[in-house]
């Protein structure tokens, strides 16, 4: 469970616990009143793997509580990125579009093709010739995404 086909260890994450608080409060500052639906979405989205697909945050939700449709789920997810809880991080190397929950601190991806892990890094050389290259452009940077697809190469 935690070691991958090449004996690389799984990527861990700790869950986010203060999601109900910034959700409760962002609801209020729309005006919008808290639903038991959406919470139950969010409680099931919180506890996902690090990066997932909305397809099989559905399925969960459905297999824990049958009463909640799809399109709910969808509405759900839409406003916990709007929230700034959730947001919308990479393609995987099946051209599937990942949720991640939105940490403080910037991360790059390497998606691994052989079995589909998600490996997070940060190398600040890389960022700061991202951000000079750009410079150079005459523009300032406001965010990227940097998505890298590798064949692993990990010796067990
Ligand atoms: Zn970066
Ligand atoms: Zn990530």
């Amino acid at each position: 469970m935690h070691t991958l086909p090449c004996g690389r260890k799984r990527p861990s994450h700790s869950p986010k616990t203060n999601w109900r608080k910034i959700l409760s409060e962002y609801l209020k500052s729309e005006g919008h009143r808290a639903t038991g639906p959406r919470d139950k979405v969010a409680e099931v989205a919180f506890q996902q793997p690090s990066h997932f697909e909305i397809r099989t945050l559905v399925e969960e939700v459905q297999r824990r509580f049958p009463e909640i449709s799809p399109a709910t789920v969808y509405r759900s997810v839409k406003t916990l990125c709007d929230a700034g809880l959730l947001h919308e991080t990479l393609q995987n190397h099946t051209g599937v579009t990942l949720y991640e929950v939105h940490e403080d601190g910037h991360h790059d991806h390497v998606v691994c093709i052989d079995c589909g892990e998600i490996f997070e890094f940060h190398d600040e050389g890389l960022e700061n010739a991202q951000n000079k290259a750009v410079k150079s452009l005459s523009f300032d940077a406001e965010s990227h995404k940097h998505v890298i697809y590798a064949h692993c190469t990990f010796k067990k």
